[in-house]
């Protein structure tokens, strides 16, 4: 049974104050808090297994290199992936959506190839594509959502035509909440010859994820979302993928030999990882995967849609506030503005004297504010430790929003 309050427990955090109110901690969609494991696991990470990995042949380092190389086969658990050198370690999703745009995209595309994003990716699936449409004429396509914030997968498929060379897609929406069927999408890409790279950075954090039955070729994580310490990461690369694939970043770890005229590079994944990595974020990020499946990845996703439910039902109650986002089964991720003037930032600051922590602005999310007609929302997004009352402070915190702004 899922005892949310004994989970509360695992938080330290969760029981402070913020302006002398109990913290309402709804900012999990930026970052997530963190559990007493993945803080003790880093501090005896630096207190007393410390030194750097694969290089020494020393007692620590060989201790480090053990745990650190561990949370490969973590990663690849809980992305249900059976081959864990398909686990390429970053630093977050960025420098995975990056390291594909680069070491994958860029040597393939040529002016006028086309990539296939949807008008809700998050500027890290965005930017690095651009960054190829400005230096090699590359087109992006853009597929819309609907009313309701959905994404028809028939829509994405349609964009494709002979010069679709990649569709990089979210599997949630940091701001709607939709849930993307990638499956769909996935498998009629596949059909048609064209990988599907997925930002997971907030799918893997609501949902069990299993990369071969989704069926796609590139997966991104980001540590800090999943509980774990900030610069940790990973991005699943299907092993046909990265034998396309030329490294990205240069230096040590990913090469087997330097001389004066060659260089032989290491084998994937270590191919794809240059220089000292996050050593101890990376092993913070393996026992905060631990935990949640621990927890069991079911078990937190039917929590997170009861209390998406009830949200949504409390919310809709309140008919000045405008949710964006609505689709059936969405995430617990709810972006809204007020009617009237008041900006996100000031409704952010209000809720934030009763202690309620929301995120307010573009959400790094230009092209969906652009679609929806907005500057800025307000944005409660929920995690495996909230619960049904901090809705309800939510709710009030914002009624007395409504009242100073009326
Ligand atoms: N993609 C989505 C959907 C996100 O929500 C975020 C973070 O907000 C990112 C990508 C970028 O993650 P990171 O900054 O950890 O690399």
């Amino acid at each position: 049974m899922y005892d949310v309050q004994k989970i509360r427990e695992d938080f330290p955090i969760l029981s402070r104050e913020v302006n002398g109110k109990p913290l309402v901690y709804l900012d999990n969609g930026a970052s997530a808090q963190k559990p007493q494991v993945v803080i003790d696991a880093v501090t005896r990470g630096y207190a007393e297994e410390y030194s750097n990995v694969h290089r020494g042949l020393h007692y620590l380092s060989n201790l480090a290199t053990e745990k650190y190389e561990g949370v490969r086969s973590t990663i690849a658990r809980f992305l249900g992936a059976k081959d864990e050198e398909e686990v390429v370690f970053t630093n977050g999703s960025t420098m995975g959506i990056n390291l594909v745009a680069y070491g994958w995209a860029m040597p393939r595309m040529e002016a006028g190839d086309e990539i296939i994003l949807s008008v809700m990716e998050h500027h890290a699936n965005i930017v690095p594509w651009h960054f190829l449409r400005e230096r090699q004429g590359v087109v992006i396509k853009w597929v819309d959502v609907d009313a309701t914030g959905a994404l028809d997968p028939q829509a994405v498929l349609d964009a494709i035509t002979p010069k679709t060379k990649l569709i990089a897609v979210t599997q949630v929406s940091n701001v709607l909440g939709t849930v993307v069927d990638i499956k769909t999408i996935a498998a009629g890409a596949r059909e048609k010859g064209v990988p599907v790279l997925v930002d997971g950075s907030q799918g893997a954090v609501h949902m069990p994820v299993n990369v071969e039955d989704l069926g796609c070729d590139f997966y991104a994580i980001t540590g800090h979302k999943l509980y774990g310490p900030s610069g940790s990461g990973a991005i699943w690369i299907r092993r046909e993928r990265q034998a396309e694939m030329r490294p990205f970043l240069g230096g040590g770890d990913m090469i087997r030999e330097v001389h004066k005229d060659g260089i032989i590079y290491a084998e994937p994944p270590m191919k794809f990882e240059a220089g000292t990595p996050g050593i101890v974020q990376q092993i913070g990020l393996g026992v905060a995967l631990e935990y949640m499946m621990d927890l069991g990845m079911e078990n937190i996703a039917a929590h997170e849609a009861k209390l998406a439910e009830y949200a949504a039902s409390k919310l809709q109650g309140l008919n000045w506030l405008n949710v964006q986002g609505t689709t059936p089964g969405k995430a617990a991720i709810f972006s809204f503005t007020l009617d009237g003037a008041a900006h996100a930032h000031d409704i952010s600051t209000i809720l934030d004297k009763k202690g309620v922590a929301v995120r307010a602005g573009h959400h790094c999310a230009g092209p969906l504010m652009d679609h929806l007609g907005v500057s800025a929302t307000c944005r409660a997004s929920f995690g495996l430790y909230n619960t049904e009352a901090e809705v309800d402070t939510l709710v009030e915190a914002l009624e007395l929003a409504h009242e100073l702004f009326a």
